[in-house]
């Protein structure tokens, strides 16, 4: 096979990461990218390339008056992407507008084989009428997964969860489980997480690849003071990482976004119940069961590249 294919999906502006989770079982199966930056979804270069738009509704512009031959403003962008930028990829449009219709759209197409809906009855999940492709585009086959190229697929990975060390000072300054007698008055049988030194505005870093779930107070007074929450899925499960007690307002990213392992996603500081600059780690492990600390697991393990 000689064709370098490409597929990419856009899920909707603002999307969170429910979104993501819906994809799970069909990323599994076929590797497309997945995206929701429009730029990034047409910049590909293959031979063949198609873009997955979901919820193309979600990026009409508020107030735009819709004629009746522009569909929604994304579709409209990307017909002239392949008009005049001269682009070359097929649309396949899914318009799910919760994530719960996207999985089931996309467990329809999994049980079928049918990467890109081809088979699928003419439902809502498919465009009203084709997009004019004045373009040369090349038509897309539904193909067995084994074609696809093996593409970097941010946000859901195949494998284990690998932490990398979230700061650049390669000490515990508490490790898991300690001082039971203190955290005996929260309820927990020790500390929930790990401490990492990391004076007042050092650099905090993603652990690992993920989606942005929290950037800043989950609640006003919360313990855990401006925070950031990064969610991993990984084919054993979902987790959860909780960056606590981070510089107010010092996040470098924003709930949906997806980042990589070791970039910088916010600075440390002592922001919540905290009596000194550092970085608390917690590692969740969504649905696990450990005791008194119900789905928080102890993360030294998972670190690749601890001190
Ligand atoms: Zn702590």
């Amino acid at each position: 096979m000689s064709q370098r294919r490409s597929h990419v999906i856009l899920l909707p502006q603002g999307a969170g990461w429910e979104w993501y989770d819906a994809l799970r079982d069909y990323v599994l199966r076929f590797r497309p990218t997945v995206t929701h930056s429009a730029d990034d979804a047409v910049s590909f270069r293959g031979d063949a390339h198609t873009v997955t738009v979901v919820n193309p509704a979600s990026w009409n512009k508020p107030g735009a008056a819709r004629r009746p031959d522009q569909e929604d403003d994304i579709l409209a962008w990307l017909s002239n992407a392949q008009q005049v930028g001269g682009a070359r990829f097929e649309v396949d449009v899914i318009r799910a507008t919760e994530p719960d219709a996207l999985r089931v759209a996309l467990a329809r197409r999994v049980l079928e084989s049918d990467r890109y809906g081809a088979r699928q009855p003419a439902d809502a999940s498919r465009p009203p009428a084709p997009l004019p492709a004045a373009a040369p585009s090349q038509p897309v086959p539904a193909a067995p997964p084994a074609a696809a190229p093996p593409m970097a697929v941010p946000g859901v990975q195949p494998g284990k969860l690998a932490l990398v060390w979230p700061t650049d000072f390669r000490v515990y300054t508490q490790k898991f489980g300690q001082r039971p007698e203190f955290y005996g008055k929260f309820g927990l049988p020790g500390h929930e997480g790990v401490d990492i030194r990391a004076p007042n505005g050092a650099n905090v870093y993603a652990c690992a690849d993920g989606v942005v779930v929290l950037a800043g107070w989950r609640r006003a007074g919360h313990p855990y003071g401006y925070s950031v929450r990064i969610r991993h899925q990984r084919s054993d499960g979902e987790y959860e990482t909780v960056y606590a007690h981070l510089q107010e307002g010092s996040a470098t990213v924003k709930e949906g976004d997806l980042v990589k392992a070791g970039q910088l996603i916010a600075l440390a500081d002592n922001t919540g119940n905290s009596s000194a600059a550092h970085l608390h780690l917690s590692l969740k492990k969504i649905g696990a069961k450990n005791g008194g600390y119900g789905e928080i697991i102890d993360p030294e393990p998972f670190f690749v590249d601890g001190p």
